[in-house]
């Protein structure tokens, strides 16, 4: 009999009220290798009740204790972090390497710098604004929130939800992805003897959780990693309810390409951070921008390097392309593919991978037009497209010119330009002649349809806490 993977409520792994349960798969293969728990409402329920009377002693320990708390959480995922690590691989279709190298440790620095950042925030100077009263501001966690993870990086995106809301004194209830449960239930098991029960609490099954989660009057604030369509959902079912949102939505990541650069270390990083996760990085550097004299060679350095990626088996150290995620997403990627407009050039890629599991050819199409579906829409999936500008201006117009704005690049070695255009850009976070790193100390999140709300650093942490202020007679 295959694993099933529980919800983890007030301390405990229970079954879904009613005890049904949904299939859990492995990319690579496309075989069911477990089941997981399909909630619905009465388990949210449930949930939030735990969290609720866990929030009035969680939200009133000193500082220093829930710090504590995620330090020790983190240092429990170093310690199992070849099983996560595992677990997390087969689940995501992650190959196992990259996510030893670039997941895990990661995972524990963003819980230890919320561990920090728990300690530092304090208010402005009390004072007496009108005479014989003294005001004092107060910054409290905003209560019980609902937060709704997506499947291209379960783990990491448990931890960037859960570091600062368990931080900032809230309590949680933490829904994954359908397909991408097994990490999260995990860390919940190792977090159980570290946090108090119902301080965070995991919820497993599809999107009727996750609806339930927006609906429930115990929760104060709903955060989502997903797509601009459930953002849209979230913030309309929330708004009615006037519910606090934090919203991390989808990316289409600009890459102006100058041509006073290094071209191959420039390459090289674009189709590093291109092809990272398969393209299922809501920052993927995929829309690249090249200026008329490095255009060709932009198109076939890039070709290059996608033919340099080896497609294999997860657990294969060699494996540098992993499938993506679910059925679903393989039917999505291919058919922006087969829909390309007849204009557009695939120059490598365009199709599915001739081997079992969701596997997608690393992609590059050139040719295309500001207006074409691949340029306009978010793919999210091993796949790059080449514009050729004809001046700053345009590729500053370019850039700008889609309904997201989470992240983007530059790519120059003049310093002006560089300044010039990052502060054209509209977006969350503008790298200057790289693409891709995040540091825990330095925010993330988008404008325009990318969402509203920022994950890592301290402006994480204020998110989840509403000012107060207290305001007392002198007499
Ligand atoms: P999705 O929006 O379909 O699902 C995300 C989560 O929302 C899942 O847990 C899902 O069950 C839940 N959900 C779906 N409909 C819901 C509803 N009506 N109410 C409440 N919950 C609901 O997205 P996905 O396909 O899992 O993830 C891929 C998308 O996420 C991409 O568009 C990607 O760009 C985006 N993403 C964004 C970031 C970021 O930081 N901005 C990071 C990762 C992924």
């Amino acid at each position: 009999m295959s694993e099933t993977l529980r919800n983890f409520i007030d301390g405990e792994l229970v079954d879904a009220a009613g005890g049904a349960t949904n299939p859990v798969v492995d990319p690579s293969t496309g075989a069911e290798y477990a089941v997981a728990a399909a909630s619905g409402a009465e388990d949210v329920d449930r949930a939030v009740q735990a969290a609720t009377r866990a929030f009035d002693g969680w939200s009133t320990t000193t500082p220093a204790e829930r710090s504590l708390a995620l330090l020790k959480l983190a240092d429990r995922i170093e310690e199992h972090a070849d099983e996560l690590a595992a677990i997390e691989s087969r689940d995501a279709g992650k190959p196992l390497q990259a996510v030893i190298d670039e997941e895990i440790g990661v995972v524990a620095d963003n819980l230890r710098f919320f561990a920090a950042a728990a300690r530092t925030p304090e208010g402005k100077a009390a004072g007496e604004y009108l005479e014989g009263l003294t005001s004092i501001i107060r910054r409290e966690p905003v209560g019980v929130v609902g937060q709704i993870a997506p499947w291209n990086y379960p783990l990491l995106m448990a931890g960037w939800k859960i570091g600062p809301a368990l931080a900032a004194g809230c309590t949680t209830v933490l829904k994954p992805a359908p397909s991408t449960p097994a990490s999260t239930v995990k860390l919940a098991e190792l977090a159980a003897d570290l946090l108090p029960p119902g301080v965070l609490n995991v919820v497993v099954g599809g999107n009727d959780p996750g609806k339930a989660i927006v609906e429930h009057p115990g929760i104060a604030l709903v955060s989502l990693t997903g797509s601009v369509a459930t953002g849209r959902w979230i913030a309309e079912h929330a708004g009615k309810r006037l519910k606090r949102t934090h919203l991390e939505l989808g990316g289409k990541a600009p890459v102006i390409v100058f041509d006073d650069v290094d071209l191959e270390t420039a390459l090289e990083g674009i189709a590093g951070a291109g092809y990272f996760n398969a393209g299922q990085d809501c920052t993927a550097a995929t829309r690249v921008l090249a200026s008329p004299k490095v255009y060709d060679d932009v198109v076939a350095g890039l070709a290059e390097q996608a033919k340099g990626l080896v497609i294999g088996d997860t657990t294969d150290p060699e494996t540098t392309l992993g499938p993506v995620n679910n059925p679903n997403q393989l039917e999505r990627v291919t058919g922006f593919f087969d829909r390309a407009p007849s204009h557009a050039e695939i120059v490598t890629g365009g199709k599915q991978a001739d081997r079992p599991g969701y596997y997608v050819e690393p992609t590059v199409i050139a040719n295309l037009r500001q207006d074409d579906e691949l340029i306009q829409t978010e793919v999210f999936g091993p796949a790059i497209t080449v514009q050729r500008f004809t001046d700053e201006a345009e590729a500053i117009a370019w850039a700008n010119g889609t309904p997201y704005g989470l992240a983007s690049s530059v790519w120059t070695r003049d310093v002006g330009r560089a300044l010039r255009v990052s502060n054209a850009l509209r977006f969350g976070t503008v790298w200057i002649n790289t693409h891709i790193p995040l540091a825990s100390e330095m925010p993330h999140g988008g404008f325009k349809d990318s969402g509203w709300g920022k994950d890592l650093s301290s402006y994480a942490l204020e998110d989840y806490t509403v000012v107060k202020h207290v305001m007392a007679s002198l007499e």
